[in-house]
């Protein structure tokens, strides 16, 4: 097939989710039908401080080819099993969100209920003395996971802390060996068909003229296409999730990397701290209704451990998404799609939700409406489950500041009342399907929130008290002991994966 009879795809945009984006398709589609190329702009900044990620990038890595040790070389990454939660309950206070599980499942009937027994006869463990990952974590060690499920580093997983900047740049070069084709230059007309409103094409600067069959809208928060130029509309959600800036700096590294994400809770907000192996990325995240941009400065630069390199660089956002993430022949991916704080690091995870269901869906030339729904329901449900989940660590809240106490009294989606209700009763939980935050995770934010069940679920009470005790006491002992023979996290990157640049 010649170029001009292949199915051209046009993506916009060389910031994360356009090179993500170019990097997986250009290695799942088959490049005799399609042709692949992306514009970016010198001109036009990314916002790259997408730095925290969650466990399925890694199937997003090795779905698109990625090699993890060079990849993690590539971007000063390191590894994170969770997330340390500070002040969020009340001052003071902290928990740990893990990736993996806690414990497992005790002949079928969920670990967490055996513990809440416990506990409410008077046991004193903490959830997390039943994580592999939180242990590991606090230990600063780390090891993969394994598959075996009968090994404890099943229990486990990971996912990484990476330099945004770099991890572009290393897409970008795996996408142009595979045959994309980058075009540099700054778009300044979109022109659409007059028969049926798609596009037809886009212009550059230069005058050149790029038409295409399949448009993907990766141009950040402004959505060059979904937005200005098809007037898709935005579903604002900032009455949920008020906070709708944020300031980023990076710092010099002070000791050796931790194994997680830390996120700090402050009077109007919180901040990030992203370990990476050259430098720490911070951020905070705050509400401007409540804060003013000095008073944020000021919190961020007072709370860095190491030397700031650089003034911190403001963002502004307004939660939310699209009420189409794909409409006519464009798909917006990325920040031009929607955008929720990175509480969770979950934006770079939607950027591959929207891949995989793009290459799920992938239209021919004649354009089936029952493949933009399907795309657009499977986009929306996502969103909304995350939407929930950030919600829960903003309303269950002890703190004093106007901000939080505003957080507590807002009223929350009748989805999470009814989630908070059932654990709150028998500290139940219950999952979708296609829910990215799974059972463990939810009950890590509830618990850590401070939400107490009044009891525990009675299927449990067939099992004996005392054989269970011994099992969570030896099952503990066995993370303990598994942990101290693990490699300490700097060790494993020196050893595996250390970046030349460091
Ligand atoms: C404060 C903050 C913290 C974050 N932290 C995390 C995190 O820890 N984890 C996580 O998963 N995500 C995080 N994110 C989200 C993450 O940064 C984004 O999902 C990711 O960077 C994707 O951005 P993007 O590629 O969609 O857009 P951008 O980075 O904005 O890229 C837009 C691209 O479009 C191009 N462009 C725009 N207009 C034109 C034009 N007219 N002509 C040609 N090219 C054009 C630009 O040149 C650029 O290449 C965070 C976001 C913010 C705001």
């Amino acid at each position: 097939m010649n170029d001009n009879q292949k199915f051209r795809i046009v993506i916009v945009g060389g910031g994360t989710s356009g090179w993500m984006t170019a990097c997986a398709i250009s290695k799942l589609i088959d490049q005799h039908n399609y042709s692949i190329t992306l514009i970016e702009s010198d001109q036009i900044a990314t916002v790259g401080v997408g730095e925290a990620t969650i466990p399925p990038i890694r199937d997003f890595n090795s779905a698109s080819g990625i090699d993890e040790a060079e990849f993690m070389m590539r971007t000063g990454g390191t590894f994170k099993l969770g997330i340390e939660f500070h002040n969020w309950k009340k001052k003071g206070h902290h928990y740990f969100h893990p990736f993996g599980t806690f414990g497992k499942p005790i002949d079928g009937l969920p670990f967490h209920q055996f513990w809440l027994r416990e506990k409410q006869n008077g046991g004193t463990t903490e959830l997390g003395d039943y994580s592999l990952c939180e242990i590991m974590a606090k230990s600063k060690k780390f090891a993969p996971n394994s598959t075996d499920p009968k090994a404890l580093l099943s229990t486990a997983s990971y996912a990484f802390h990476l330099d945004a900047g770099l991890y572009a740049k290393y897409l970008r070069e795996v996408s142009e060996e595979r045959g994309v084709k980058r075009i540099e230059g700054k778009i300044v007309d979109v022109k659409l068909r007059e028969t049926d409103g798609f596009i037809h094409s886009v212009c550059l600067e230069s005058s050149q003229e790029i038409e295409g069959d399949l448009f993907i809208d990766c141009s950040g928060f402004r959505g060059l296409l979904i937005e200005e130029a098809l007037k898709t509309g935005y579903e604002d959600w900032s009455d949920l999730l008020p906070c709708d800036r944020a300031l980023a700096v990076p710092s010099e590294s002070v000791g050796k990397a931790r194994p997680y994400t830390m996120s700090i809770a402050h009077a109007a907000g919180w901040q990030w701290r992203i370990p990476l192996q050259h430098r720490t990325g911070n951020g905070h995240v705050y509400c401007s209704k409540y804060m003013s941009d000095d008073e944020a400065a000021s919190i961020l630069l007072s709370n860095l451990e190491g030397k700031a390199l650089g003034e911190p660089r403001p963002l502004q956002f307004k939660t939310g998404k699209r009420k189409k993430t794909w409409n006519k022949n464009c798909i917006a991916i990325g920040l031009s799609a929607g955008f929720m704080e990175p509480l969770e690091s979950t934006s770079i995870h939607l950027v591959q939700e929207s891949i995989s269901a793009l290459i799920k869906l992938l239209p021919g030339k004649e354009f089936e409406q029952c493949e933009l729904d399907e795309f657009n329901n499977m986009l929306d449900r996502q969103y909304e489950l995350i939407r929930d989940f950030l919600i829960l660590h903003y309303y269950a809240n002890d703190r004093e500041e106007a901000f939080w106490k505003d957080c507590r009294n807002m009223d929350i989606p009748e989805s999470l009342k009814h989630r908070i209700a059932l654990f709150k009763n028998r500290g139940r939980i219950y999952v979708e399907q296609e829910n990215l935050f799974r059972l463990d995770s939810w009950l890590a934010v509830m618990n850590g929130q401070g939400i107490t069940p009044k009891s525990y679920d009675q299927m449990i009470e067939r099992k004996d008290k005392g054989k269970v005790s011994r099992h969570l006491a030896s099952m503990h002992l066995a993370f303990i002991e598994e942990t101290k023979a693990m490699s300490t996290h700097d060790k494993f990157i020196k050893r595996h994966c250390k970046s030349n640049f460091v």
